[in-house]
């Protein structure tokens, strides 16, 4: 549906962003599903946002006019703690304010980047390179720094072992990224229909968890896997595919719990964690280093009119990688 949202006036050190491109989460449809919790109607959700600057706050020094920019999934925080004085304002101990269903600082619930234009302030606007196309840029924003900071914290290198859960708008950055590092990596996906992709991704592993057999032949393998499913899996399963030390960290968000047999852990003292976004200037660093590694995702650009369907299809596991709506076709 069609609606007229009200942005701030532009304060001091703001950025008024022309959107161009914004980019398709499965957290966005988690939000709208009322799956994570009540939803703040009316509300517009998108946090994978790019576009060009068209106004600046006076003192505004980090950004012009005509600059190629992006917003992720939080446009504030709090700036004090010692989350956000470390660089992680994605853990500030004041709660981060998301770009979409949050109560902004001046009491207002946030609106998210399916929509013409935004304001934020300049500290949570990225720089985007101008060598990554704008509709490929959007995703980078949240799936590409959700697998970056993981991939980053955890070491992914030469001589590591990882794999990607769920071949998705995550999973698929998961794979391109930790293969930029130098990781050796695996797909483990629902099924085989995706591996030519996977494989053309760059990873050098395919294999399908609806085989049994693949828990069996994988047992003891990973120093690390990155799980992008948006549903429940047997953890049980997935934890006793980590070789000594190894650790499962799950980006993917399903609503229910994913309970765990402590005695898997004992096992190769294996480690299970969580992993929220990244920080501000780790995505302007993940920005940087998918430039010059030539690294974008694979997007299908939509029309706002499209957006129902696309839902429908990344809830079927069909999405062909980040679905991308063109803002164009909203003016
Ligand atoms: P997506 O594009 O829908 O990808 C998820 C993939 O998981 C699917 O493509 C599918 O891959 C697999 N999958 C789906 N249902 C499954 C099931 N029932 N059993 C096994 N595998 C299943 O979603 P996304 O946008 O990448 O987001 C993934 C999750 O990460 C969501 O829960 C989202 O909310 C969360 N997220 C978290 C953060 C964070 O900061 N931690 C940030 C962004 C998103 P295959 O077809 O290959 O099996
Ligand atoms: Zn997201
Ligand atoms: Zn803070």
């Amino acid at each position: 549906m069609r609606t007229t949202i009200e942005r701030r006036d532009l304060g001091p050190r703001d950025v008024l962003i022309e959107i161009t491109y914004a980019g398709i989460c499965h957290s966005d449809i988690h939000t709208v599903r009322g799956e994570w919790g009540k939803v703040p109607y009316p509300l517009t959700v998108g946090h994978e946002i790019v576009g060009h600057v068209t106004e600046v706050g006076a003192e505004v020094t980090r950004h012009a006019v005509g600059d190629r920019v992006g917003v992720g999934c939080m446009v504030n925080s709090c700036r004090e703690c010692e989350n956000c004085k470390a660089g992680m304002e994605q853990y500030c101990l004041d709660g981060n304010t998301g770009t979409y269903a949050a109560v902004d600082k001046d009491g207002t619930v946030t609106q998210g980047g399916y929509s013409t234009h935004i304001v934020v302030v300049e500290d949570f606007v990225l720089r985007v390179p101008e060598s990554i196309p704008h509709e490929a840029a959007a995703p980078l924003l949240c799936a590409g720094i959700t697998t970056y900071s993981p991939l980053a914290h955890w070491k992914a290198g030469p001589g590591k072992k990882v794999a990607v859960v769920g071949l998705g708008g995550l999973g698929h950055m998961g794979v391109k990224i930790a293969v930029a590092m130098g990781a050796e990596v695996t797909v483990l996906s629902q099924t085989l229909s995706k591996k030519d992709e996977g494989l053309a991704f760059g990873a050098q592993h395919y294999h399908a968890t609806g085989d049994p057999a693949t828990f069996e032949t994988l047992k003891n393998t990973f120093d690390l896997i990155i799980n992008t499913v948006s549903a429940p899996i047997d953890m049980g399963a997935y934890l006793s595919l980590l070789r000594l030390d190894g650790t499962f960290v799950s980006v993917g968000a399903p609503p229910e719990p994913l309970p765990i047999q402590v005695f898997t852990l004992f096992n190769n003292r294996r480690s299970f964690a969580g992993s929220s976004i990244g920080g501000i200037a780790e995505t302007q660093e993940m920005l940087d280093f998918c430039a010059e590694r030539g690294i974008a995702p694979q997007v299908e650009v939509i029309s706002a009119d499209e957006v129902n369907d696309a839902y429908e299809r990344v809830l079927k596991s069909d999405v062909r990688y980040r679905f991308v709506i063109d803002i164009a076709s909203l003016r």
